[in-house]
């Protein structure tokens, strides 16, 4: 395991700027099965990858989610906004996870191709172009590397938000903190 990953197995754990916040709350719920609360409004934004593996447990109405390849939020700044100005969210939780597509998509250029012509109707050539067009911006280096990436730009451009970077490992369901 990537030695900037820590386990989670109590409040304790938790680094102090996300304690008493929604993203412990989260935590507490994913991690530690806390039993729901009643929420009539979102608290928190999660943005995570598609990967049908990630089940997040969190009670209704508790959390925004932007869920797209790789936890990549390049493409969901607006929607980041959204939440952030008309449901008036200041806490994020960007998790990324273990074995994710988006990391080895670059040496998948023949499957790529070949699957999208064997079941989505695709021309070869038209497959091929998409793929060389689309790869690099879709692609994510690394996990944590792009996830703490990412958290430095958010942080940048929405400087009195608080965004926590965890890991979900696809394994054991739990949460991870990253040390930054
Ligand atoms: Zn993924």
């Amino acid at each position: 395991m990537d030695t900037r990953l820590f386990a989670i197995q109590s409040v304790s754990d938790i680094a102090q700027e996300y304690q008493n916040t929604p993203i412990q709350t989260l935590i507490e719920y994913h991690n530690f099965a806390k039993e729901f609360d009643d929420y009539t409004a979102a608290k928190l934004l999660i943005g995570t990858c598609m990967d049908n593996r990630i089940s997040l447990r969190f009670p209704d109405n508790f959390s925004f989610v932007i869920r797209s390849g790789g936890a990549s939020m390049k493409h969901h700044e607006f929607h980041i906004s959204y939440a952030l100005a008309v449901a008036n969210i200041g806490h994020i939780a960007l998790i990324t996870h273990t074995k994710c597509g988006m990391v080895a998509v670059p040496d998948q250029q023949d499957s790529f191709v070949s699957g999208l012509v064997r079941t989505a109707g695709w021309q070869k050539v038209v497959a091929e172009q998409y793929y060389a067009s689309a790869v690099v911006d879709n692609a994510i280096s690394h996990e944590i590397d792009f996830t703490l990436h990412q958290t430095r730009h958010l942080r940048g451009k929405f400087p009195e938000i608080t965004i926590a970077p965890l890991l979900y490992d696809v394994d054991d369901h739990l949460l991870y903190g990253i040390c930054e």
